[in-house]
């Protein structure tokens, strides 16, 4: 028996979803991806690390996928094993004496994000700082929008300016999410992970380095199993309202996307490109002309141009091509090239590595 058979029957032994050859499209809002060696979904925080540890046993390599909305994966799939991260436990644990920093931690960065432009949520925003503190421990696999609904029926607030980003808690961690002008990292006290030497450990905020789209995860092999929140006791039917009217202004961009795809450029280089807004939609559209250029099946949004969206049948060379696109004509006309916001799987370094930005820079000039 070859390795993939024996993690085959291992996993078996787990639960009965593991399929050989899996196509993985249907598994990532771009409905982009060629199959997994081996996928397998795990439904508990268990499940999901007793596979990792199977697959290290057996030395495969393995790639985690949460909801799959911030991820293109390649045409060729990936190989070894595809674990898609359904753990769902939610426990609330009570009050908390913990008082996480109100104070917007990451205002350094957020300041290169434009708020005048594109989708400006200002008008949403309102502080809770005052309201009691409850500690909630969530599965990564749990989806956010699901998350905030049951926690805000429980009277538990503090999730609403995340509505509408569709994406598990594993991947809000992973990538630091934003909605509006809060940061995911406000919540999260804790995380439980496996790290790269097989051992279970509990990570503080203070060590998981976060910032604007980054956490220390892009950077080590740690799987995410567990995530310690600290949220608020605080107005229920106000954060019901405020997560249904955020989600609707976000329903204006496209689901068939990965999000907005660039991030934002610093504002110093802005100004001294004298550009009227940091943004990659407001590049893209005004000074590079791109929008609605279309590749195969994939083509730049008429409704925001940092968003791809595709239809059925794209691959991942179409929006493959519409990131050279839109890098040689930034290179040519301002000097800069983008930095994504999306993380490659499945490609060789060399196809992806001037698009990826899994190192950690803080400018692009
Ligand atoms: C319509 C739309 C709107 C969006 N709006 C926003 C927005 O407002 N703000 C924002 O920040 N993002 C936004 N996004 C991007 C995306 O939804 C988020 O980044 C989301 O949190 C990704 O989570 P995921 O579970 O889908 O991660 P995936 O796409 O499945 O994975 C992303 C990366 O995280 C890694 N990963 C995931 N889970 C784990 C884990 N448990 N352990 C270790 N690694 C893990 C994966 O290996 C991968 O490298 C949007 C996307 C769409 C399609």
């Amino acid at each position: 028996m070859n390795n993939l058979n024996k993690l085959k029957s291992e996993l078996e032994k787990i639960n009965s979803t593991v399929k050989l050859d899996e196509p993985l499209a249907k598994y990532t809002t771009w409905r982009i991806g060629g199959p997994a060696d081996i996928f397998f979904q795990a439904n508990t925080i268990n499940e999901l690390s007793s596979a990792v540890k199977t697959a290290n046993e057996l030395n495969i390599p393995y790639t985690i996928l949460g909801w799959g909305s911030n991820v293109l994966i390649s045409d060729k799939g990936i190989r070894g094993l595809v674990i898609k991260n359904a753990s769902k436990e939610i426990e609330i644990k009570g009050k908390s004496e913990t008082n996480l920093p109100s104070v917007k931690e990451i205002e350094a960065r957020l300041n290169v994000v434009d708020k005048d432009k594109y989708y400006n949520f200002d008008d949403l925003d309102y502080d809770e700082s005052n309201s009691p503190t409850i500690e909630v421990n969530v599965a990564s696999g749990v989806y956010l929008p699901y998350l905030i609904n049951i926690t805000i029926d429980k009277g538990i607030t503090g999730l609403q300016w995340f509505a509408g980003i569709p994406g598990t808690v594993g991947g809000a961690v992973y990538n630091n999410i934003h909605g509006g002008t809060r940061f995911f990292s406000e919540v999260v006290k804790s995380v439980y992970v496996l790290n790269e030497e097989g051992e279970f450990i509990t990570l503080s905020k203070n060590e998981l380095e976060f910032d604007y789209d980054y956490s220390i995860f892009h950077n080590n092999n740690d799987v995410i199993l567990s995530v310690n929140l600290i949220l608020r006791e605080g107005d229920k039917n106000r954060a019901r309202e405020t997560s249904i009217a955020w989600a609707t202004r976000k329903r204006l961009q496209p689901a068939n996307s990965a999000g907005c795809c660039f991030q934002n450029i610093e504002k110093t280089v802005q100004s001294e490109l004298k550009l009227e807004s940091n943004s990659w939609g407001y590049i893209i559209d005004k000074i590079l002309g791109l929008k609605g250029k279309q590749i195969g099946n994939a083509k730049i949004s008429e409704k925001h141009a940092a968003f791809i969206e595709t239809q059925p049948g794209a691959s991942s060379d179409d929006v493959l091509g519409l990131f050279e696109i839109i890098y040689e004509e930034s290179k040519k006309k301002l000097g800069i090239t983008p930095r994504t916001e999306i993380f490659f799987l499945g490609f060789e370094e060399s196809e992806v590595n001037k698009y990826s930005s899994t190192k950690h820079e803080s400018t692009n000039l």
